[in-house]
């Protein structure tokens, strides 16, 4: 079946009611991937979207947690045979995780090296405050040939854009994202075939809720009043793209 719609790093099981949030991906026939922030998540999700024909589940550590999660490294190897996707995985050089920066390249890395012998990977990368040091370590760690990169919510500088794009990566666009001038830079830089969606929800709100999981309306019409195409043919490039990343 094929999708309407791309939501491609979404945390589903951070709404209230992860069946229900699965549910309503399903509905709208979004293409979802249900990003989880700790290996322990991971397989209750998976049991829930077994049935699923629009929702992945990515198995994740998020930079954020590492502080207090770096031990679960050793669970997402023993997991990472059963996804093809991983995230939310990346680093974090916000003030209040620097403290835990070392040890996030240290588990970055590791996963990095995970999926580049595994290979065939999809990951869902983040990168707060320290775009370079995700591009360095994706560079010597995980080659293009190895697996595919897929960067979230990015802000890096005009530079650092080229860079990711020569480097191969895709990027996951969101509707806050326009929110702050910075969005005119990204999307002048990234080429329309490396072009995806995401909800980023719950932690994406719109008037003081948090989105609807996989709703990505809003942002596929702002994508599309930039760049002059119609909605319509907005909806199908972004498809488009998704079946040329994971196929
Ligand atoms: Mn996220």
């Amino acid at each position: 079946m094929k999708p309407d719609f791309v939501d491609f790093h979404a945390h589903l099981d951070l709404y209230p009611d992860l069946e229900a949030a699965i549910r309503t991906c399903e509905i709208s026939k979004t293409a979802t991937l249900a990003v989880t922030t700790t290996p322990q998540a991971f397989a209750r999700n998976k049991e829930l979207a077994k049935d699923s024909a629009f929702v992945r589940v990515a198995l994740g550590l998020h930079p954020q947690l590492v502080a207090d999660r770096a031990s679960e490294i050793a669970l997402f190897e023993r997991l990472l045979p059963q996804t093809r996707y991983v995230g939310e995985v990346g680093l974090d050089a916000s003030p209040r995780f620097y403290g835990s920066f070392e040890m996030q390249k240290e588990v970055f890395g590791k996963i990095l090296d995970l999926c580049a012998d595994a290979g065939d990977k999809v990951l869902s990368i983040h990168s707060v405050r320290c775009a370079k040091h995700v591009l360095d370590m994706v560079e010597s760690r995980l080659p293009s040939e190895r697996g595919k990169v897929v960067l979230h919510w990015f802000t890096g500088s005009a530079s650092e854009l080229r860079r990711a794009v020569d480097l191969g990566c895709y990027f996951s666009i969101n509707e806050r994202m326009f929110g702050s001038p910075k969005v005119d830079v990204v999307l002048k830089a990234i080429p329309s075939d490396r072009l995806l969606t995401e909800t980023d929800g719950p932690f994406v709100e719109r008037d003081g809720l948090p989105i609807q999981p996989g709703d990505v309306v809003k942002v596929v019409e702002l994508l599309a009043a930039r760049s002059g195409r119609t909605y319509a043919e907005t909806q199908r490039l972004l498809t488009q793209n998704l079946m040329s990343l994971v196929t």
